[in-house]
């Protein structure tokens, strides 16, 4: 039980090399990068240029079972595996999603890793970082504006104000704003109407961001955003009102990846925060693409559990990078998995070797989800000081039966040092490929697309479309848009879309209650459930541990 440091304490003791130094180990000079500040900088577009004839390096997905409050570990096991391949003699490099404001202040607190398997500089990236979620909720919000003054101004394109599917953002959790009145006061203060807030990590902005390859193809992406349908039904784009080009120029220096550190000076790529419900959650495809011709093997993350981001990344990412993972890494931990077997969180401290043998079946369902794909895998069991050893006996026993290999992994305690066995099992199952295939082509109906994630992936019966639904897909196939792929919003606690159903349920339905066109991202998100697209705050903050010292030192950032 050795103690650790906080992980903010870990991060403002740490001793940072300049961001030029990082760069130039990364192959790249001061004239390929843009410093903002010592220790952080954006790469140009014309050295993403230049690198696009080099190779490709090997590319680790790093994804877990269904998350719990418990807590997984992945941003930890994803940031200790880059630095473990570097410390077992490899040139390897991290992409990662920038963290949003919303749950730093709420209840997640920072996103950049733990332990001694973290991002920095730590404070920075969970703030302001270079600014790219302010450029986005700006360029969202004068999109907003766009259209409310084309109203205001004899709105031409018939743009029916109840029918404004585009609403505005900030990054912040805030409840209040989630449905609200605008245009109050008479004619000089525009049209009334109802409009509402959404955080800025849900606005399709932040996906078309993520899965642009260049400014040309984000100037294209942004002119397909479906913003509103007019009188007669039909959609009203972001083209129409030709504000494609002010919105990409807002955008520019946004699009550039953001180059920082991990504690142990490995280069990392931190850029893109989408939504892993109603978007496809992972860092930008420039980012990811980037990372491949600088490093022999990039490990990057998905959101959520395999069932949703290690889902959405091979399903929609790869369509886009062209590249798919030559790895996958599912993250388990004994103490999540008590929780899939059925205990509290309060209870997790003590040992309970049924709990977790009942709650391996979650495991399990992940392992097949991802070899369906035809991806070699790796289970990583991120060890906490509660789990006992017979829990660890069960846990590797369990992936000996399986035929998965494994590694008890210790990043977060010891950084790059407490990975080694985990970046050789890496390596290993790389040299093994598999034989990657989609899940579906996009030529099939939505429908069979829906169903076919919600059996193979979810372990489900089949998908049921609410009367909404069925109306959607029938319009939504006769506009053309029936051969996009689909970006599932469903809840990250269940394999199934009962977030109160944990371990592996079984023969259940996932009712489809909307489908929600997203042409600039190039998918269509099939809402289960109800998602959240503006978090509300808890009744205690992790905001209410945070203080800044005189001298102008961050606290409680955790
Ligand atoms: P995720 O990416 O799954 O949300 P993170 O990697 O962000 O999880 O970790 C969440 C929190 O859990 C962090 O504060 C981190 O320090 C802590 N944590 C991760 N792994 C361990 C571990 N093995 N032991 C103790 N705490 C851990």
């Amino acid at each position: 039980n050795k103690t650790v440091p906080s992980d903010i304490d870990i991060a403002q003791t740490a001793s940072m090399a300049p961001i030029s130094e990082i760069a130039a180990g990364a192959g790249l000079t001061n004239e390929d990068i843009e410093m903002y500040g010592q220790f952080k900088a954006k790469i140009k577009f014309e050295t993403i240029n230049r690198l696009k004839t080099a190779k490709d390096g090997k590319l680790i997905l790093v994804t877990s079972i269904n998350p719990t409050p418990a807590g997984e570990g992945k941003s930890t096991v994803t940031v200790g595996l880059a630095d473990a391949l570097k410390a077992s003699g490899k040139n390897s490099m991290v992409a990662l999603r920038e963290p949003s404001l919303g749950p730093v202040m709420g209840v997640k607190g920072g996103a950049t890793g733990g332990g001694y398997a973290q991002v920095l500089p730590m404070e920075d990236i969970n703030l302001h970082f270079t600014g790219d979620i302010h450029a986005i909720t700006t360029a969202n919000n004068a999109l907003a504006a766009f259209i409310d003054n084309h109203i205001h101004q004899g709105n031409e394109q018939q743009i029916d104000p109840r029918r404004i599917i585009w609403k505005r953002v900030m990054d912040m959790n805030d409840r209040a704003l989630r449905q609200i009145v605008i245009g109050l006061g008479g004619p000089a203060r525009g049209v009334p109407r109802e409009d509402g807030f959404d955080i800025t990590v849900a606005s399709e902005i932040m996906a078309v961001l993520c899965l642009s390859s260049d400014l040309h193809d984000l100037k294209n992406r942004l002119s397909n955003i479906v913003i509103a349908y007019t009188y007669q039904g039909e959609p009203v784009t972001v083209a129409d009102l030709d504000v494609q080009g002010a919105l990409s120029l807002l955008l520019k220096d946004a699009l550039k990846p953001n180059l920082v550190q991990t504690l142990e000076q490995t280069p990392a790529l931190i850029h893109g925060g989408p939504f892993a419900n109603i978007a496809h959650g992972c860092n930008s495809v420039l980012a990811t693409k980037t990372a491949l011709k600088l490093a022999d093997y990039v490990v990057t993350e998905s959101g959520f559990g395999a069932d949703l981001g290690a889902e959405k990344f091979l399903n929609i990412k790869t369509r886009t990078t062209e590249k798919h993972p030559d790895a996958v890494v599912i993250v388990a931990t004994v103490r999540a998995l008590k929780m899939h077997g059925g205990k509290s969180k309060k209870e997790l401290v003590n040992e309970d070797t049924q709990a977790l043998k009942a709650g391996l079946t979650n495991l399990k369902k992940h392992i097949e989800t991802i070899q369906e794909f035809g991806l070699p895998v790796v289970v990583a069991i991120n060890k906490f000081h509660t789990d006992s050893d017979a829990e660890i006996n069960i846990l590797e026993s369990f992936c000996k039966s399986e035929q998965v290999p494994f590694s008890l992994t210790e990043v977060w305690e010891k950084g790059g040092n407490g990975g080694i066995d985990l970046a050789a099992k890496v390596i290993e199952a790389i040299e093994n490929p598999g034989h990657f295939s989609y899940l579906y082509n996009l030529d099939l109906p939505i429908k069979e697309k829906i169903n076919t994630i919600v059996r193979k992936v979810y372990g489900g019966s089949e998908a049921v479309f609410s009367k909404k639904a069925e109306a959607q897909i029938q319009q939504f196939e006769s506009y053309g848009w029936g051969a996009l792929p689909i970006c599932m919003a469903k809840t990250q606690y269940s394999l199934s879309d009962d977030p109160s159903q944990y371990g592996r349920p079984e023969g259940f339905k996932v009712t489809i209650r909307e489908i929600v066109p997203k042409l600039g991202a190039g998918f269509l998100v099939a809402l289960t459930g109800d998602v959240m697209t503006m978090p509300g705050l808890p009744k205690k903050p992790a905001a209410q541990n945070m203080d800044v010292t005189d001298d102008g030192k961050g606290i409680g950032l955790f």
